[in-house]
């Protein structure tokens, strides 16, 4: 292997010493293999290339202070991964199957996961696609699980940065009965557009309000919405059509056992004059500060970036992954 420069890594797809990969066909998971080749080889006429029968998933195993590799919360990134596949009518694996691979995977690519003190982690990338040559729009019979491993970067090499994000009154995320609760690929090719005009126009973050009605919150791209209210209440919307992100409940738990009122309910959109905080959070940076929302000509400023909650749950749950405070939940595994 090539030796890494820890220090320069990003979040970029770096190939590993090898992926998990299982296979499913008329219903029955293989035992699973490791892969040395970064490649797959599809039919053609594959489900997932046509209709898009594809789920992921998204989770880090860090080198903690004591020297032991842990993983944050694996077990909830299987039952969200479970929950979509079902929703795409593939045919889903166990937890237990999620588990395994997991370790597997983790023990044969030990090399790439950065050393601690360098902020960086393994990112494992778990995707199950339906494999099966169809023309005809029907769920595939036959299906790839598979969790590649690819070292990523610290985010913040000096301090929380914050960005500005942009609600747009004509891109809308994803339907309130829709999939938008569910880790599908479609989704995500969905969101291209809106996140290029935006970027373009300089937001780095693309904002979604309900899409029925546009008057409540939802969610980013790709991480959810949280508030810290001017009474110090963290405030995170409830709806059907956001991700169940792992970080936010994560975060809502912290927040409760360092006494911060933590709520989940729906967020009206005029609410905002009442945040001093806003933040994005998902696995990758787990919070992202927002500057800046803008709405067609109005813009609305908080204190992110500098704000005390936001950086008082990003160092706690900063510190429990990477050992250095007690897990309170339980939420690190061991992997040996
Ligand atoms: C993955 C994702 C999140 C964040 O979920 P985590 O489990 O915290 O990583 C939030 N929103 C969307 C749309 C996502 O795809």
């Amino acid at each position: 292997m090539k030796s890494i420069e820890w220090s320069k890594l990003g979040f970029e797809y770096i190939p590993t010493a090898c992926h998990i990969e299982y296979k499913n066909i008329n219903g029955k998971w293989d035992r699973g293999r490791l892969v040395k080749d970064p490649y797959i080889s599809l039919s053609i006429a594959a489900e997932c290339l046509h209709y898009g029968q594809a789920a992921f998933e998204g989770l880090k195993v860090y080198r903690c202070q004591d020297g032991k590799v842990r993983v944050f919360r694996d077990i909830e990134n299987a039952k969200r991964m479970i929950s979509s596949a079902n929703y795409a009518c593939m045919t889903p694996f166990t937890e237990e199957m999620f588990v395994d691979a997991v370790n597997k995977v983790v023990t044969a690519n030990i090399d790439y996961l950065p050393p601690y003190g360098t902020g960086g982690s393994l990112y494992l990338r778990p995707l199950i696609i339906g494999s099966g040559p169809k023309i005809g729009i029907a769920p595939s019979d036959e299906y790839i699980f598979l969790i590649l491993a690819t070292p990523v970067g610290p985010y913040y090499k000096e301090g929380l940065k914050g960005v500005n994000a942009l609600i747009f009154e004509d891109y809308d995320r994803a339907a309130p009965y829709g999939a938008g609760r569910y880790k599908l690929a479609g989704n995500y090719a969905a969101s291209l557009k809106a996140a290029k005009i935006a970027k373009e126009k300089g937001y780095p973050v693309v904002l979604y309000l309900d899409s029925k009605e546009h008057k409540y919150f939802d969610e980013f791209t790709s991480s959810n919405f949280f508030a810290v209210t001017n009474t110090g209440e963290y405030i995170t919307p409830e709806s059907k059509s956001i991700l169940p992100s792992i970080t936010n409940m994560s975060l809502i738990d912290l927040a409760n056992h360092i006494g911060i009122k933590a709520t989940r309910r729906s967020i009206e959109f005029n609410e905002i004059d009442n945040f001093s905080e806003v933040g994005a959070c998902g696995t990758a940076v787990v919070i992202t500060p927002i500057n800046k929302i803008t709405r067609e000509d109005k813009s609305y400023h908080f204190n992110s970036e500098k704000g005390p909650v936001i950086q008082k749950l990003y160092n706690a749950l900063v510190n429990i992954q990477l050992g250095r405070a007690p897990d309170p939940f339980g939420w690190m595994r061991l992997i040996e």
